[in-house]
């Protein structure tokens, strides 16, 4: 029966968890014994409180499967169909907080590497994972952590398939290859606090700020090229005031993030806003957060083999995007590896009722052994 199916047994036993980020409560335990039984060798690199799996078995050109134990907080349980850490399939669907991002995922891989392995145990070239808790909240002592020190040992990672849900409406319709930039602003404009009836001894950052955030919002950065959308800025959160309706505040703060293409540099972007600043005449303190930059893999084998299993077990053509969030992928892009995201349907990701298609679990782990095939044998 498809609902005894392992890949299913795998996600639920995963789901039941309440690794709530960066947590992991166990799950890589479960993962790293089962590939210890398939000859897996194992170097868990933990940092401070995050746990981290480095798991190889073979030598040559290596395929990583690259992936995260930890899930986002479930929100109001009251809210779901049934608990958020009590896995239950229901009219075809598996419900659990991680389902789709990413413990579903996590299982199609293991589940198709043990089938590989029991099939061809002297298969030639790397298989890897690379595995965090450390990928929904800073993101700072997982994947990040993990590829510096491969790097400093020169290990290669020749491809690299990051388990994120990349799909839309159906499995295999999209592949990222690639993420744009993340940069993020918090300005602090600064004035004169005063009566609000005497406005003219004081100077009111609010009104000050005002014509600036219309230019900073009108700019056209770019129009993104092939492969990205163009940059988009987004204000996020303004801040002011002294809580009463006779004072104008000394301050305001303004936050905003810039997802970026590889069209622009984040250097560019802070000189520009900057510049900006400085013409509107603002008395201005900015901090600057850049928690990625741009990656993108144009083509080679790994798209090519992708593109054509899909096309195969899917019936679908799927598209090439680099939309959404920043994804562990730019770490790992580092390594000079192509790289692409091939994931479960993305639709409840973060949501109450997080869930996945039973039958997409068993078709995604069928891709996945297919891509160890025709990338290793
Ligand atoms: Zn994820």
């Amino acid at each position: 029966m498809l609902v005894m199916c392992p890949v299913i047994r795998l996600a639920k036993q995963l789901i039941s968890i309440p690794s709530i980020s960066p947590l992991d409560l166990g799950c890589q335990k479960i993962i790293l014994d089962r590939l210890i039984k398939i000859g897996f060798s194992i170097e868990q690199m933990n940092y401070r409180d995050i746990n981290n799996i480095w798991a190889y078995k073979g030598s040559g050109t290596t395929l990583a499967f690259a992936g995260h134990t930890d899930v986002v907080h479930p929100g109001d349980e009251n809210g779901w169909k049934f608990p958020p850490f009590f896995p239950v399939v229901h009219d075809g669907y598996l419900f659990g907080r991680g389902s789709a991002d990413m413990k579903g995922a996590l299982s199609a891989m293991i589940i198709a590497v043990e089938n590989f392995v029991m099939k061809y145990p002297n298969h030639s070239g790397r298989i890897a994972f690379l595995i965090t808790s450390d990928e929904e909240s800073k993101a700072i002592n997982g994947t990040k952590r993990i590829v510096k020190n491969l790097m400093l040992r020169k290990e290669n990672i020749e491809y690299c398939v990051v388990g994120e849900p990349s799909s839309v409406a159906l499995l295999g319709d999209v592949i990222k290859n690639g993420r744009r930039g993340s940069l993020t602003a918090c300005l602090y404009i600064y004035g004169v606090q005063g009566h609000i009836a005497y406005a003219r001894l004081s100077d009111n950052p609010i009104h000050e700020v005002l014509p600036f955030l219309s230019n900073l919002v009108s700019i056209n950065w770019d129009n993104g090229n092939k492969f990205f959308p163009p940059t988009s800025l987004q204000i996020y959160e303004i801040q002011s005031g002294i809580g009463c309706n006779n004072m104008t505040p000394d301050r305001l703060l303004v936050k905003f993030n810039l997802r970026f293409s590889n069209v622009i540099t984040s250097c560019s972007i802070k000189k520009r806003i900057e510049k900006l600043l400085i013409d509107f005449g603002l008395k201005y303190k900015i901090d600057w957060e850049l928690s990625g930059t741009p990656f993108i893999t144009k083509s080679g084998l790994l798209i090519d083999v992708v593109k054509d299993i899909i096309i195969k077990k899917c019936g679908i053509s799927p598209k090439l995007l680099t939309t959404g969030g920043t994804s562990d992928g730019r770490f790992v892009y580092r390594m000079g590896s192509q790289i692409l995201e091939l994931g479960l349907v993305n639709k409840t990701i973060h949501q109450l009722n997080e869930c996945t298609k039973v039958s997409d679990l068993k078709l995604l782990s069928e891709i996945y052994e297919c891509i160890i095939e025709k990338l290793l044998l």
